[in-house]
């Protein structure tokens, strides 16, 4: 284990240029800037519990001119009307400049969040690399149809010609979690420029650092100002007035269930359109003829994959009782065997939770779990030394009957049951509020493809879990969520469609 000095001696130039700055600004339009009432808000480093930076604590005043900012930039047509061509060629120098300062960006992700900064880089920084690419693609592609219309009520001699033509929907308000700051400000960025629209980002309060990052690298790109505009501030003082401004056209928000809600009504009332991609309590559902070794270690990456602070992470596991004992008993060891550390150390599998509310929220559920009953194969509770640390955890139950496996936890804690035949266990994977992931284990093609359409999940993966890809529609069934993000309908999402009927 190395001391936190020693690791931030090590830090990429930029890294330590960016960070350098104790008090950072917000970018509205051209101007970087603090918030209007003056407040400034502390990000904690969740590894050592240090201060790193300071953000403005933005409110209704900032936000407001960040809306009217946007506003501009679409009205104008500096963006909206821009050449397809043109929004392509800058989503693509966003991506090149992404990859360009990848070290740095991942070292920021890892101080500001806690993950691990090698993770960071291939994941978070990878992936949103090519999710830009993958989105700027779709700009040069956009289309919308001829119709042959019949008008029944017309005489038979008229005759009309009618089409459907998209356009953008205008200004966006993004408001994005701590889990995965940047791919996820990605995931809203990137459909949202692709189709003309220009945006309001607002990161998490915990985690705000990589978002105004982003915001110099799509300045240098040359994105003219307002397009996207990055307001820093936390969830009641910026994030409640920016979706409930009249000027947003559309809301696209990652984040809990509980918020996801609050923000549909106020949506429902201003008409503006919605994407929530929100909580989750994922099934892995192992069959009876799965490797129960391919198995188990899946389980680990489904369920201790950014420390589980993933909506679609694979926190109830369903193990056929044949396997059970076995699939059980590797996980420990996996789970056991997960080096915890600090994000900047090379050698850390597993970082810190995001916060110190994160870290007392997940022990507060284990403390749950051993009460209902539960019994603790792996784990336990908080890791002893400095830092939001939790152990990654293991427990088995025979019902589905506690708070453990019907609420969100949002940490390295899964629940494995037995179960004995497979309508029972279709039958408890749909048993919770949610529906946003679900994986099963087996190579018997026929059940998986049978199993398949009954799961009420988002997304099913097949001897994977919380694999993603800028191509695949991600989202949720029931309260997980409405809408998607990613691939095409995603793109469309950020689109109206206009009928066009004109009589010849
Ligand atoms: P978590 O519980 O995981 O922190 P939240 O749903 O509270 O997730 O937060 C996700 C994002 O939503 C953050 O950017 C947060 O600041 C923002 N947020 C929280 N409350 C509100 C609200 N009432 N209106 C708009 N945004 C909010």
């Amino acid at each position: 284990m190395q001391a936190p000095n020693e690791l931030f001696a090590r830090l990429a130039e930029g890294t330590r240029d960016f960070l350098a700055q104790a008090r950072h600004r917000m970018l509205i339009g051209q101007d970087w800037t603090e918030a209007a009432e003056g407040g400034w808000l502390e990000v904690v480093n969740p590894a050592d519990e240090s201060i790193i930076a300071r953000v403005p604590a933005g409110g209704a005043a900032d936000v407001d001119r960040a809306v009217r900012a946007a506003r501009a930039a679409f009205d104008d047509g500096r963006w909206s009307r821009l050449r397809p061509s043109e929004r392509q060629r800058l989503l693509l120098r966003l991506a090149d400049l992404i990859e360009r300062d990848a070290q740095v960006l991942a070292e920021i992700e890892s101080i500001d969040n806690g993950k691990a900064a090698q993770i960071a880089r291939v994941v978070d920084v990878g992936v949103t690399v090519e999710f830009f690419r993958y989105m700027a693609g779709w700009a040069t592609k956009i289309e919308g149809s001829t119709n042959e219309v019949s008008v029944p009520f017309m005489p038979r001699e008229s005759e009309f010609f009618a089409c459907t033509k998209k356009e953008p929907v205008g200004v966006v308000a993004a408001v994005v979690p701590w889990n995965f700051p940047l791919l996820v400000a990605a995931w809203k960025l990137g459909p949202a420029l692709a189709a003309g629209c220009t945006v309001v980002l607002k990161p998490a309060e915990q985690t705000p650092l990589s978002a105004l990052y982003l915001g110099r690298l799509i300045e240098e790109a040359g994105f003219p100002p307002g397009v996207v505009n990055i307001v820093t501030g936390d969830g009641p003082s910026a994030g409640a007035p920016l979706v409930a401004h009249p000027g947003i056209d559309k809301v696209s928000f990652t984040g809990s269930t509980e918020v996801g809600k609050l923000i549909g009504k106020v949506a429902m009332d201003n008409m503006t359109r919605v994407t929530l991609e929100l909580g989750g309590k994922s099934p892995m559902i192992v069959l009876d003829d799965a490797d129960p070794t391919l198995a188990a270690a899946g389980a680990a990456q489904a369920i201790f994959f950014n420390h589980g602070q993933v909506c679609c992470a694979g926190s109830r596991l369903y193990v056929h009782k044949k396997h059970f004992d076995r699939v059980v008993a590797d996980l420990a060891v996996h789970a056991d065997a997960l080096r915890i550390g600090h994000g900047l150390d090379p050698e850390t599998q597993l970082g810190p939770l995001v916060s110190r509310e994160q870290a007392e929220r997940v022990c507060g559920y284990i403390d749950i779990g051993r009460q209902e009953g539960a019994r603790v194969a792996a784990g336990g509770g908080r890791a002893d030394r400095p830092g939001y640390f939790v152990r990654p955890t293991v427990f088995t139950s025979e019902t589905d009957a506690l708070r453990i496996v019907q609420e969100e936890i949002f940490g390295p804690v899964v629940v494995a049951m037995p179960y004995d035949d497979i309508d029972e266990v279709a039958r408890r994977a749909n048993d919770t509020p949610y529906g946003l992931g679900a994986s099963i284990w087996s190579n018997d093609l026929s059940r998986v493809h049978r199993l398949i359409p009954r799961l009420k999940a988002g997304t099913v993966w097949v001897n994977c879990h919380n694999v993603l890809d800028a191509a695949m529609p991600f989202g949720g069934y029931k309260l997980s969520g409405f809408g998607r993000d990613m691939g095409r309908q995603s793109l469309e999402s950020y689109l109206e469609t206009k009928s066009v009927i004109m009589a010849l």
